[in-house]
C-alpha cells in the first residue's frame, strides 16, 4: 500500500514536471532535479535546528548571566538590577529596577482591553506585545474571551500609587498588597494582567475558575509568558496567587519555567529552598 503511495506521487510529480519543462531539457536535468530534491528533504530538519541551536546557546547565557550579576544594594537593603533590560529579569520586592528605568521601545498590542483611549498601561515592549498578540489569537481559537487589563506602568505612577497607599494604610500594611517604586514588574514592560468579560473585567483569584484562566494556565508558556505569581508561593515572590499577571520570558525559557513547576525566583536561583 505504501509503495502504491509512492508510485502514484511519483507518477503525479512526473507529469507535473513534464507539463513545466520541454523533454529536452527534462533529459538533461532528470538526474540533477531528483538528486536535489532529496538533499533538501534530508536537509530541511537540519535548517531547522541551527537557529534553535542558537537560541538554546543564548538562552544558556542568559541564565548564566542572571546568575553572576555585580549588583549593588541600596540603603534599604534592595539589590539594584543590574541591567533590566533583558527579558529574563527578576524583579520582585528585594530586587529593584533602577529609579526611573523605562524600557527602550513600548507599543501598544494589537488585543482588547476593557477601556478606550492611550493609557500607558496598554503599552508593553515590541517582543512581549506581538507574543501576547498570538496568545490572544490561540484564546480566540479556543473559543475564549480575553482582554488586556494593565502592562507598563512607570516609576513615577507605581511612586504615587505605593505613596496614596501608604497615605491611606500605614506601611506596613501597604507593603502587604502594594509594591515599592522600582519593584513592581508592571515597570519592564514584560507583564500585563489579563481577566475576562466573565470576570466583569476585575483581577481576582476566582479566575482561575473560569475557562479563560484555566487555559492561561495551562497555554500561557507556549506563546512565551509564565503565570508569575504562582498559588502558595508567597514567601518566594511576595505576592498572593494572580492568575491573572502574566509575564513575558520568552519561548522557550516559558516551557522550562512552566515544566519545572515553581517560580522565576527559583528558576534562577535567586530562593533557596
Ligand atoms: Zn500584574
Amino acid at each position: 500500500m505504501r509503495s502504491r503511495e509512492i508510485i502514484s506521487l511519483l507518477c503525479i510529480s512526473l507529469i507535473l514536471f513534464l507539463s513545466a519543462c520541454s523533454l529536452d531539457e527534462w533529459t538533461n536535468q532528470q538526474e540533477n532535479s531528483e538528486e536535489k530534491s532529496s538533499s533538501e528533504q534530508k536537509e530541511a530538519p537540519a535548517e531547522e535546528k541551527q537557529p534553535q541551536d542558537k537560541q538554546d546557546a543564548k538562552e544558556e547565557a542568559s541564565y548564566a548571566y542572571a546568575q553572576q550579576l555585580d549588583e549593588e544594594v541600596d540603603k534599604d537593603g534592595l539589590t539594584i538590577i543590574d541591567n533590566p533590560n533583558v527579558k529574563e529579569v527578576v524583579v520582585n520586592k528585594q530586587r529593584k529596577l533602577p529609579v526611573g528605568y523605562e524600557p527602550e521601545e513600548l507599543v501598544i498590542p494589537d488585543v482588547p482591553f476593557p477601556f478606550e483611549g492611550d493609557h500607558p498601561k496598554k503599552y508593553l515592549q515590541p517582543e512581549a506585545a506581538e507574543a501576547l498578540e498570538e496568545l490572544f489569537k490561540g484564546a480566540e481559537n479556543a473559543g475564549l474571551e480575553l482582554y488586556a487589563a494593565s502592562g507598563f506602568r512607570s516609576y513615577e505612577r507605581q511612586k504615587s500609587i505605593y505613596e496614596n497607599n501608604v497615605k491611606q494604610r500605614g506601611q506596613e500594611e501597604a507593603d502587604k498588597f502594594s509594591a515599592r517604586p522600582g519593584t513592581s514588574e508592571h515597570q519592564t514592560g514584560l507583564a500585563m494582567d489579563v481577566t475576562s468579560p466573565e470576570m466583569s473585567f476585575k483581577l481576582e483569584q476566582s479566575f482561575i475558575e473560569t475557562k479563560e484562566g484555566k487555559w492561561l494556565e495551562d497555554h500561557a508558556h507556549e506563546y512565551g509568558f509564565v503565570v508569575r505569581y504562582l498559588e502558595g508561593t508567597k514567601d518566594i515572590t511576595g505576592y498572593e496567587y494572580e492568575p491573572w499577571h502574566l509575564r513575558y520570558v520568552g519561548k522557550g525559557l516559558s516551557t522550562e519555567i512552566h515544566e519545572s513547576g515553581g517560580t522565576l525566583e527559583e528558576f534562577f536561583g535567586f530562593y533557596e529552598n
